[in-house]
């Protein structure tokens, strides 16, 4: 009886909308404990990574004062009135290319020839730069009056050695490596990237190359989501299909649970006879947070807990490829980015754009049309719809989909040429 009442109201009256669920999942997220997860890498093999550690330098940057310019460096006072009809004469007693130590005081009268890059030498406070020059021999006439420091780059103006130089939790980009490299920061401490589990679920699931027999289908889920993952920052673990049989969805998820960080299902999650997904999760004793959302696509989603000690999130996703797809984007990426370490910006980027097309849904679920964007001329976002049939079974006119435009509760329509909020992946 009382399983009866479950199924029957539950999942009308505990559909959650996309922000509460988006909350409650962004909640369960554990980030992977750096005292436990770090490796250390060299650094080119650190690009895309996470960093695990603060670091910090014992270099100043600039290193030394060092000169912005080819040109001569001089003491302020002998420059400080020059002019065209008046320019200063003063005596050159060295030249400086970047690299070499200076080995002169410059004294009143005096100039040195000076590289950009290279050190100022003792004395010099002003570099006057080479185009309002002319040389005589070991003469420099100085044309043009400078300012005070002019075209000196005074050590530790950029960073000063012993302060924090990188904080945790960022992406190491081309940016960052050439900080590390400057720093002299050969090996990187970053976070080992999580381990997400691939569970297709379906007696009608085949692989790729297995000839179809009569209502057969390709497993398409395992490769769409094991390439998400990847791009998500993450290593998928790809475990292939699962029947839909009680025992061998348990063993399955059992050994995901067991090797994984993240675990994705999809697939049976709907109320169908043969989605079992729900009572396995009870039976491994896992706590069910999330049945039903109230998005479109991907209504069926289904999030738990297990007891294991590493105790990973699980997603099972509607087996609907592109609510798949859909619900990934939306729930899964951010979790991914937040066990990951990423200190921050795990939720997707919103951007307005022009809709090219007419763009409709229900009112009742917050919709996600799928397509692509383009920056016209004038510099605006423009979504466009994908063409052919919008239903959450047909994968085919996702093909080239790189944004997904939102249409919130309560509204059905937005007239093409309006704006609309889509996120954008590209
Ligand atoms: P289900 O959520 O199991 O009821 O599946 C919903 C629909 O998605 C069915 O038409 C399935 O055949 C299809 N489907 C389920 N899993 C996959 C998969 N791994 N790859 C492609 N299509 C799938
Ligand atoms: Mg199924």
């Amino acid at each position: 009886m009382r399983g009866i009442t479950w199924y029957v109201f539950v999942p009308l009256f505990i559909m959650l909308s996309v922000s509460d669920v988006e909350a409650i999942i962004l909640n369960l997220v554990q980030p992977l404990d750096k005292q436990q997860h770090t490796e250390v890498v060299d650094l080119l093999a650190a690009s895309g990574r996470i960093l695990a550690s603060p670091i910090t330098s014992q270099l100043d940057f600039p290193h030394w004062d060092n000169s912005a310019m080819d040109g001569y460096a001089v003491r302020y006072e002998d420059v400080q009135d020059c002019s065209a009809e008046n320019p200063a004469v003063l005596e050159i007693v060295e030249e400086i290319p970047a690299g070499h130590q200076p080995e002169s005081t410059i004294q009143k009268g005096q100039a040195a020839r000076i590289m950009t890059g290279a050190v100022i030498p003792a004395g010099a406070d002003t570099v006057v730069m080479q185009e309002v020059t002319h040389r005589e021999e070991n003469h420099i006439l100085i044309f043009a009056a400078s300012k005070p420091q002019e075209f000196i780059r005074p050590r530790a103006s950029y960073y000063q050695a012993g302060t924090q130089l990188l904080p945790q939790g960022i992406i190491l980009n081309a940016p960052e490596i050439s900080v590390l490299a400057a720093a002299q920061c050969r090996l990187v401490p970053v976070l080992r990237k999580p381990i997400v589990a691939i569970l297709s679920t379906g007696n009608e699931l085949v692989t790729p190359d297995q000839p179809l027999q009569p209502g057969q289908i390709v497993d398409s889920n395992q490769y769409a989501l094991a390439v998400l993952v990847r791009q998500s920052g993450a290593e998928p673990l790809t475990l292939g299909i699962v029947k839909d049989e009680p025992v061998a969805l348990e063993q399955a998820l059992a050994h995901a649970i067991a090797n994984a960080d993240l675990v994705l299902s999809s697939g049976g999650v709907s109320v169908g006879d043969y989605d079992y997904i729900e009572q396995v999760i009870e039976s491994l004793g896992g706590k069910i947070h999330i049945r039903a959302v109230a998005i479109r696509p991907g209504k069926p989603l289904t999030v738990a807990t297990f007891p294991s000690p590493q105790s990973p999130l699980y997603f099972g996703l509607p087996g609907n490829p592109v609510s798949a797809f859909v619900t990934f984007w939306r729930f899964v990426q951010p979790v991914i980015k937040k066990l990951s370490g990423l200190a921050e910006g795990w939720e997707p980027k919103f951007v307005k754009a022009r809709s090219r097309d007419e763009l409709q849904a229900d009112g009742k679920r917050e919709t996600y049309l799928w397509g692509q964007m383009f920056l016209n001329r004038e510099g605006v976002y423009e979504f466009q719809l994908a063409g052919g049939s919008h239903n959450s079974g047909n994968l085919i006119n996702l093909a080239r989909t790189n944004s997904l435009a939102v249409l919130p509760v309560g509204q059905t329509l937005i007239p093409a040429g309006e704006n609309v909020l889509v996120i954008h992946n590209s």
